[in-house]
């Protein structure tokens, strides 16, 4: 097999085509590389050799060897040789994965200097204090990567060798009175290398390798492995990325943005990850190393004033300070997003002048980037229609949708802190200061922001458990803003004023100090920061018109209808603002809890005859009349699926003793004759007992009043010139003569009230299928009914026998274990539940081909379980008004999928 692709002088093995065996970055840089874009030399080891590694401990046998003869080629272009002491090479070694992961792997820079190799680059250099900083990053770097992490050493919080090694670093910095790392002079870098080595050697129990062939080998070895480092794991895990892909290796000839004034580093996006817009944004540091950039210790310059914010408009743009260095990223930029025909996010190193790039990606944007950066390129031509459609995640519409912190309110607020807004949207929660924490208290129910001095990948697990994300150092590019960018997290970075100490469970500025668990409040759209909490509102979709345009061209592409499940006119009104086509699933029992309903509801319930159960059902007939009346007119001339009474009818009873002796004492009952007809209501399985249909079978009168009530407001409705379209659903069917039992009550309620009020109007009499037997019958009830709407949420509760209200009980294990992929009730079980579903749309249709079916399970709104009901012949989903676009884009994703 062929393990290692070369790369540089314009020629390369690999090219982008070859991801899943170079992984991104080792694909890319080949691209690169191709395109006669500057990119040191250097050569990728596959990803199939990460999973030989795996699995054997070793290497293919004559990898070693493949390795000597590629490095031969690299050493020729850059006139330097590895471990030589006149003039030695410097090499990268970096992960690269099949989907990105960023920062969740390891890197180690500067291999290849030791002892014998130092003079020789000093010489060549002519910069001593150079060389030193690259040893001692060197050191820190090899001590944490190999020596520690891939070693399975696990140290306690505080205690990793970085950490110490940084501390010591510290200590020499404040005898220095220096403020950063690159200013320390020659004696104290060989000082600090010095130390650095005793503490690895006390810590670790081993020496630094002073062998540059040991020191790449490790390195390499060491990256290899940190495709199953922990925080690695679990972001694959957060990310499906399978476990079984690898890492490859990335070698390369270093170049150095630390070599004195005329170097520098940097990393950009071709257009603006958090806006869209079509600008070149990014950030560098004069005199660093890429690690510099991300890590956030040193505020980064901007590229261009365009992108100059809060924190660096004081300081110089690449644009100002290099100009035509500036030109050639700002043409290299441009020919790569025309090249890749998408946004990226590319790192650059200038060395003495001269620019190299150093990778190039698809980069990760936000929700309202993605759009607009989808509907601008179709209108530059740059991609067609169908690209557009499926450059936006549906999951990414929500957070377009997200709400943001209510204007009025935030101008009353008096600002704590002001940062870089690094996620959009607002957010409100209490401050925890590390990650572990941050989960744990996300589990007890508790909404949380993390705040940080800055994350690092080790953060993942806490960050994606908070709602909001707060960190006091770092630029726009910093680990916290890529991760929050990319789960749509909202996010203030680079908080500079914030005085964190994680120790005491502190945050401070001003004099102000905030303790563990109090309020704050992030606006991650502007960057301001609150003490306590601000209301949020919602977003004003009209006025993006990206997102306008989006949602039209995905109305153009989808053939399935989206309806949405709504209660009450209000939020009829706002699935009909996000472009509903109808309800799909009117929850009745919703309507009956305002004190007035409910206590005719318990009446009904206590009732001892069909008499007294009329009277009290009667008393609810004009609120329900009300009630449909007002969605009907807001749908009109929109269908409305209205489901009859569905629950047990022991859940609208009081529980508590006070509740119930007050009742009783309305109701003009004794406690103790209420307390038993409590008891006889009782069941031991009420998801499978007295609801649904049953219930209108048991007291049809329930099911007369409901009827009426829905005809009664549409004939109101036809005699205002309305066209109401009302759809009586019957639920829980499992057989079709309890459909037609009910049905011919709906019926004859429509002819009696066309009789009383001389009005004629159109209506549908349909039913639930959400149990096996429905489906397994499908062609029978097919026959009586004019719709069919599957209830995934009963079809998978009843399929899997897991209670939809227990299943948090064991649902963790099943997942952690791998026994099932994923919630059932989230997204759909198209083996099992999906199979049911396909049973009754073939029964139902071959008895009526024109049967209208859709589904008003969770599973509507769920992008993947649309595109099932896409592929199943349904004719509308149905879901919650908020996730009206995001099925709309899932259902025309689904036709380009097809
Ligand atoms: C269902 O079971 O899928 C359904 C929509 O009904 P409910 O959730 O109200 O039981
Ligand atoms: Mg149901």
């Amino acid at each position: 097999m062929k393990s290692i692709y070369f790369f540089g002088n314009g020629k390369a093995d690999g090219s982008a085509a070859d991801k899943n065996l170079l992984g991104g970055k080792g694909a890319n840089l080949a691209e690169m590389t191709r395109l006669g874009i500057p990119v040191p030399p250097g050569f990728t080891i596959s990803t199939d050799v990460c999973s030989y590694y795996m699995e054997s401990d070793n290497y293919p046998d004559k990898l070693k060897l493949q390795v000597a003869t590629t490095l031969e080629k690299v050493e020729k272009i850059m006139s330097q040789k590895f471990g030589d002491v006149n003039n030695p090479l410097l090499l990268s070694v970096r992960s690269g994965a099949r989907k990105s992961m960023p920062g969740m792997m390891e890197t180690v820079l500067n291999v290849g200097l030791t002892i014998k190799t130092i003079p020789g680059l000093i010489e060549k250099s002519g910069d001593e204090q150079f060389v030193y900083d690259a040893y001692r990053r060197l050191i820190t770097m090899f001590a944490d990567v190999v020596m520690e992490k891939a070693a399975g050493i696990e140290p306690a919080e505080g205690e990793s060798i970085r950490e110490k090694l940084d501390k010591i670093m510290e200590v020499e910095k404040k005898k220095n009175r220096t403020k950063t790392n690159s200013e320390l002079s020659v004696n104290s870098l060989k000082q600090l290398c010095q130390k650095f080595k005793v503490e690895i050697k006390s810590s670790i129990g081993k020496d630094f390798p002073d062998d540059p062939h040991i020191q790449l080998w490790e390195s390499i070895t060491a990256v290899f492995k940190s495709w199953n480092g922990k925080r690695a794991i679990s972001y694959r895990n957060i990310e499906n990325i399978p476990h079984q892909w690898g890492t490859a290796v990335n070698v390369q000839a270093m170049v150095f943005g630390n070599m004195g004034d005329s170097c520098a580093t940097g990393v950009a996006f071709t257009r603006n990850p958090s806006t869209g817009e079509n600008n070149i944004y990014g950030e560098w540091l004069p005199n660093a190393q890429g690690e510099d950039v991300v890590a956030g210790l040193r505020t980064p310059n901007p590229i261009n004033n365009l992108n100059s914010n809060n924190n660096s408009k004081r300081i110089i743009s690449l644009k100002d300070h290099m100009p035509e260095i500036y030109n050639e990223l700002d043409g290299i930029q441009d020919q790569l997003e025309k090249h890749y025909k998408d946004m990226q996010d590319i790192e650059f190193t200038i060395q003495s002048g001269y620019l190299w790039m150093l990778q190039t990606r698809t980069g990760k944007r936000n929700g309202f980037a993605s759009v607009r950066m989808a509907i601008e390129m179709l209108e530059e031509k740059l991609i067609d229609e169908k690209t557009a459609l499926q450059r936006v995640k549906p999951e990414q519409l929500d957070e377009i949708m997200h709400p943001m912190l209510d204007a009025e309110a935030e101008k009353k607020s008096k600002l704590f802190a002001k940062g870089l807004p690094a996620g959009p949207g607002g957010a409100s929660g209490q401050i925890v200061f590390t990650s572990n924490d941050a989960e744990m208290w996300h589990k007890t129910g508790k909404q949380v922001i993390l705040v940080r001095n800055e994350t690092s990948p080790e953060d993942v697990h806490g960050m994606f458990a908070s709602k909001a994300i707060l960190t006091a150092r770092g630029g726009m590019t910093s680990h916290a803003a890529l991760v929050a960018r990319g789960w749509g997290k909202c996010c203030v970075v680079g908080c500079a004023d914030l005085q964190i100490s994680a120790q005491d469970k502190t945050l401070s500025t001003n004099g102000t100090v905030l303790h563990e668990g109090d309020w704050l409040t992030l606006n991650g759209s502007s960057g301001c920061v609150y003490e306590g909490t601000i209301p949020l509102k919602e977003v004003d979709l009209n006025a993006n018109i990206h997102f306008q345009k989006l949602m039209k061209i995905a109305d153009r592409f989808r053939k399935l209808g989206v309806r949405t499940n709504a209660d009450s006119p209000k939020d009829a009104q706002t699935a009909l603002k996000f472009g509903a086509e109808g309800i799909g699933l009117c929850r009745t029992e919703h309507m009956f809890f305002d004190p007035e309903r409910i206590s005719a509801m318990r009446e009904l319930i206590i009732a001892k005859d069909k008499n007294n159960r009329r009277k009290a059902i009667m008393k609810l007939l004009p609120h329900q009349r009300k009630d449909f009346y007002g969605i009907l007119k807001a749908m009109a001339p929109h269908p409305v699926t209205i489901r009859l009474l569905d629950p047990p009818l022991h859940e609208f009873l009081p529980q508590e003793k006070n509740q119930i002796s007050k009742l009783a004492n309305k109701l003009h009952v004794s406690i103790k004759e209420l307390n038993t007809r409590i008891k006889n209501l009782h069941e031991t399985n009420p998801m499978l007992g007295h609801r649904g249909c049953r219930l209108g079978i048991s007291y049809p009168e329930i099911t007369e009043m409901q009827a009426r009530a829905i005809f009664e407001a549409t004939a109101q409705l036809v005699m205002e010139e309305k066209s109401p379209l009302p759809e009586v659903m019957v639920p829980l069917v499992v057989t079709v003569m309890e459909f037609k039992h009910q049905k011919e009550i709906i019926d004859n309620m429509a002819e009696t009230v066309k009789k009383e009020t001389g009005v004629t109007f159109e209506y549908l009499v349909g039913t639930m299928i959400e149990l096996p037997r429905a489906c397994a019958t499908a062609d029978q009830i097919a026959k009586e009914a004019e719709f069919f709407s599957f209830g995934t949420n009963d079809l998978t509760q009843t399929t899997y026998g897991f209670s939809r209200d227990d299943i948090g009980g064991f649902l963790p294990e099943y997942l952690d274990h791998k026994i099932i992929p994923v919630d059932p009730f989230q997204s759909i079980d198209q083996e099992g539940v999906g199979s049911l579903v396909i049973m009754g749309v073939k029964k139902g249709r071959v008895v009526n081909s024109k049967l209208k079916i859709g589904i008003c399970g969770e599973h509507g709104g769920d992008p993947s379980s649309i595109h099932f009901f896409h592929k199943t012949g349904l004719d509308y989903v149905s879901c919650s008004p908020f996730r009206v676009p995001i099925a709309k884009l899932a259902a025309a994703q689904a036709i380009l999928i097809d």
